[in-house]
């Protein structure tokens, strides 16, 4: 059986169509000359991969901005999603693009980890897209920050999207940890399961973390860092001995405080329990009702 990689490659993007107030990123204006060394990192990212068939590859796309409104990026997950040892390809998304080159990918490959922001775009928009998505029978997740104000538009989410589809919220931090009160916390969690891990995040240091060995974090350069916090660089995708660096690492942080990283310590069963959707956060239905992962992190 080829040896399963999963890859979250974010390269130098950081425009985004919106501009949602509570960006975690600081919106910038990409250059023209930002977007073409974005687009040749990436064109040089998707022949690596086609190059990889001893390897079963999973790719999340974890852009600063929005990716899929640029036309590379489209191509990129096509191409992508049509390679035999490809077994995913992912991205985080706005989906505030049109649909129609969907068409060209293997949906049962490509998959999107979408985020609903109130203020940016009409509900019931978002909500075509993501029938859209339902059409094609392409996986995906549906999330939103967590801010107080957003609680009206989360329980219409949650009333309008397939019962199937994983509606997950991640915990506003910057106002500080009393910033829910005792009923915003029981409809998050009402909604979410899994919201509390989030919230609180996990106590990381010195447990087991996969990253660093099968999954690693990407950027435009080749350059491979174990995930997207932990700064340490263990090598460059492009060098002929690269997989020599990969290696079982503890994590050397104290708390793992997002999905895209704690998904990947063994202890919780994320991998089990999200299964094919890991990577786009898509957990199943049979999976919805996932309080004894809650209690074991406790
Ligand atoms: S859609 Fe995402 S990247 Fe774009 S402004 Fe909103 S939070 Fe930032
Ligand atoms: S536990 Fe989180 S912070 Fe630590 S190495 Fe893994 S992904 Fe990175």
């Amino acid at each position: 059986m080829p040896a399963p990689l999963d890859i979250l490659y974010r390269g130098p993007l950081a425009s985004c169509n919106y501009a949602c107030p509570y960006c975690p990123f600081a919106k910038r204006r990409d250059s023209r000359e930002t977007l073409r060394r974005d687009a040749a990192q990436l064109a040089r990212f998707v022949d690596w991969a086609e190059g990889q068939t001893r390897r079963s590859l999973g790719i999340l796309f974890t852009p600063w901005g929005e990716a899929l409104i640029r036309p590379a990026y489209r191509a990129a997950m096509t191409r992508l999603s049509r390679m035999p040892h490809v077994r995913r390809v992912a991205a985080q998304t706005n989906l505030s693009w049109p649909t129609a080159w969907l068409d060209a990918c293997d949906p049962g490959r490509v998959a999107f980890w979408c985020t609903f922001h109130p203020g940016e775009t009409p509900l019931e928009r978002f909500l075509d897209r993501c029938a859209e998505l339902d059409a094609r029978g392409i996986s995906y997740s549906v999330g939103i920050v967590g801010k107080r104000e957003h609680l009206p538009a989360l329980a219409a989410l949650r009333r309008a999207l397939p019962p199937a589809i994983y509606l997950w919220v991640n915990a506003y931090r910057d106002e500080g940890p009393n910033y829910y009160r005792p009923d915003d916390l029981a409809a998050l969690r009402a909604v979410d399961p899994l919201f509390d891990i989030n919230r609180t995040g996990i106590r990381s240091r010195g447990r087991a973390c996969a990253t660093g060995e099968s999954v690693v974090s990407v950027d435009g350069d080749g350059e491979v860092r174990r995930c997207h916090v932990v700064p340490a660089r263990i090598g460059n995708l492009y060098d002929p001995d690269f997989e020599a660096a990969l290696t079982p690492r503890p994590c050397p942080l104290a708390q793992c405080r997002c999905h895209i990283g704690y998904a990947h310590m063994p202890h919780l069963g994320f991998r089990e329990m999200f299964g094919a959707g890991l990577l786009e956060r898509a957990l199943p239905p049979a999976r919805h009702d996932a309080m004894p992962i809650v209690e074991r992190v406790r």
